[in-house]
């Protein structure tokens, strides 16, 4: 018998409280998701996967109505944007938010139900009022085309989605128009932007692996990793191994696997897995 959010594989949702109204969700692919509760509505950061009814897990927390924001495209973070009517993302993020994310999910995301929900745009600087309680949209876009981070100045939390974590910050080069190096640009000049906002945060909350992490320490080691790519100089380790990743892309769950030789680089807490073939994936 499966039960409604317990998935395939057997896992399901787990949740735990931050602060008086803030909550994360999690499912069994190490996804994080967190809950942001105003006085009139909630704002859920990204969705997870689509498996099980994260809206029930939701619901269990609270009455108030729920607004789906997406921190970037990726499948893994708007597959469960479906279990309500529509969701708030980036235009550029819209373009893959209803693909999936490689070839090898293509089966199991034609089995998911409803991709029909509406789409509506955000963009950099905008602020959303969930009553007594106002968060900022910071455009921080690399690891994903429309990245964002979500600033809430009330429990001085900054939501990063991808483009900070632990473990490692992917940049698969899909495009060829934007090189490692471009990319490793683009990476640098949104740390510095975060830095910008320093004195509003105390805590970065990715939507992978480690949870919460220490800014001053992160953001400095990801601006000098970035600054090793784009001169040329970055150290590749022997292999891919690291937190929450494979030693190489043979294995059969790597969703990466399609996207050729993988390298990865570290300096201090910053580590990123990266590219250096340009691969288009096409979603066909
Ligand atoms: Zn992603």
């Amino acid at each position: 018998m499966i039960r409604e959010n317990v998935t395939e594989q057997g896992n399901i949702y787990g949740k735990w409280q931050i602060t008086e109204d803030t909550w994360c969700i999690t499912d069994g692919w190490h996804n994080f998701v967190y809950l942001l509760i105003g006085e009139e509505k909630a704002l859920l950061i990204d969705s997870c996967s689509g498996e099980g009814n994260i809206r029930a897990v939701v619901e269990g927390i609270i009455e108030k109505p729920v607004m789906v924001l997406n921190t970037h495209g990726h499948f893994d973070h708007t597959g469960g944007n479906s279990c309500w009517p529509e969701a708030w993302m980036t235009k550029e993020a819209a373009v893959h938010a209803k693909e999936p994310f490689g070839p090898i999910h293509e089966k199991w995301f034609r089995s998911k139900p409803y991709q029909d929900y509406k789409i509506h745009y955000i963009e950099n600087g905008q602020r959303i009022d969930l009553g007594q309680k106002i968060v900022e949209i910071i455009s921080i876009p690399a690891h994903s085309e429309g990245s964002v981070a979500v600033l809430d100045k009330n429990t001085r939390f900054l939501f990063t989605g991808d483009e900070i974590e632990s473990g490692q910050v992917i940049w698969i080069v899909r495009n060829q128009s934007v090189s490692l190096k471009e990319l490793a640009q683009m990476h640098k000049m949104n740390m510095e932007k975060l830095l910008e906002f320093r004195q509003d945060y105390d805590y970065i909350w990715p939507a992978h692996n480690g949870v919460p992490l220490y800014p001053d320490r992160y953001i400095q080691d990801f601006i000098e990793l970035d600054k090793l790519i784009i001169e040329g100089r970055q150290q590749v380790m022997e292999d891919t191994a690291g937190f929450g990743f494979p030693a190489d892309n043979q294995t059969i769950v790597n969703p990466f696997q399609d996207y050729g030789k993988l390298c990865r680089t570290q300096y201090g807490t910053a580590s990123v897995i990266y590219s250096e073939s340009s691969v288009v994936y096409h979603n066909k």
